[in-house]
């Protein structure tokens, strides 16, 4: 990356950093680390005499095997492994982990960053996945809106969900060991509904919306209380036969491809979450993959991802591009498809 200008400095206490001049800072030298093919430019802020170098806004910074990044993230929402990640990857066990949390905080500021808002009058469809950490005992809940017309995800948590058997079975007796051993199990279904319902009124501010869910009936209040009178909430009875008729069938089928490109989606496998927040991490990776780098549909043109249908972007990403820069700095961050660095977040690119 020749052209690298830095556009601001990355100092969040320097005035540079939210009012950049020209010639903030100077050149200071190179380093060269051992995992890159050439020097690293470093530079030196004249306001807060700071220095730093092109890989302080980049999201590999620190970074110890940068280069498999890319791979990493490809594999991860093709339904691959850690583990397997690790052996095609010759890294070691931990590599995938810990490269997993980091790319799932980037790239869920990443959407926030390239789309603070949408478009008014849009139709969402709602649905839960649900799963499990380590056993079936210890369920899990993952609800993901998603706009009807394009599949943009728009929002996704995931919470702890409770639902003891009946008295008497063994599956019963499992769980009380385990709340005796544990504690009680939260039950956080509806707090993490009503996050995800929350992100979606955050996009859009204003203007009427309408919401289709199935018949569950905290879905009904909780829409109700977050969006008030501009609300118009269809429902679907879950039994319905689940064909291209069903009015969830973009939300079902959405929900089917997370459990295809995410591994630990898929029931009764070995990929199982162990650990809810690495779930989360991984659906922000499988959230980004759908949005900005996967078409909409198969008989889509290649460029046409729900990011360039909502007009967010003007052709779809790569998994270079998403990765490239860090996105801490809300507005402030680089836009992925920035080259030099000079383009924020809010720039209008052209394709
Ligand atoms: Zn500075």
């Amino acid at each position: 990356m020749p052209s690298f200008t830095p556009p601001r400095c990355p100092n969040a206490d320097c005035p540079r950093h939210t009012d950049p001049q020209p010639r903030f800072c100077r050149r200071r030298g190179s380093y060269w680390p051992k995992c890159r093919a050439a020097p690293i430019p470093r530079y030196h802020c004249k306001s807060c005499n700071r220095s730093f170098s092109r890989q302080t806004f980049r999201h590999d910074y620190r970074d110890h095997r940068p280069e498999l990044n890319e791979s990493l993230f490809l594999l991860l929402t093709s339904g691959v492994g850690l583990r397997q990640c690790s052996r095609l990857l010759r890294s070691g066990v931990r590599c995938p982990q810990q490269k997993l949390a980091k790319m799932g905080r980037t790239l869920a500021l990443l959407r926030d960053n390239l789309c603070p808002r949408l478009p008014s009058s849009r139709v969402f469809v709602m649905d839960e996945e649900e799963t499990y950490e380590g056993a079936s005992i210890r369920p899990l809940t993952m609800p993901v809106v998603i706009d009807r017309e394009t599949w943009f995800v728009v929002a996704v948590d995931v919470g702890s969900i409770r639902r003891l058997a009946r008295r008497g079975t063994r599956r019963r007796v499992m769980q009380d060991q385990e709340e005796a051993k544990h504690g009680r199990r939260q039950d956080q279904s509806r707090a993490c509904t009503e996050r995800v319902l929350r992100a979606l009124a955050a996009k859009c501010p204003a203007g009427d919306l309408l919401l289709q869910t199935d018949k569950k009936s905290s879905y009904a209040t909780l829409a109700r209380r977050i969006f008030g009178d501009r609300l118009t909430h269809e429902t679907t009875s879950s039994r319905r036969v689940r064909d291209r008729h069903n009015p969830l069938f973009p939300i079902n089928v959405t929900l089917a491809m997370s459990r295809d490109n995410c591994g630990r989606l898929r029931r009764k496998s070995w990929l199982v979450t162990k650990c809810a927040p690495r779930l989360l991490d991984h659906a922000q990776l499988f959230a980004v993959y759908r949005n900005f780098v996967r078409r909409r549909f198969n008989h889509d043109k290649e460029n046409e991802t729900p990011g360039k249908l909502l007009g967010i972007v003007p052709r779809n990403l790569d998994a270079a591009e998403v990765l490239a820069w860090r996105q801490d700095w809300g507005d402030r961050s680089i836009h992925p498809m920035s080259r030099s660095g000079m383009q924020t977040v809010r720039a209008s690119m052209v394709a």
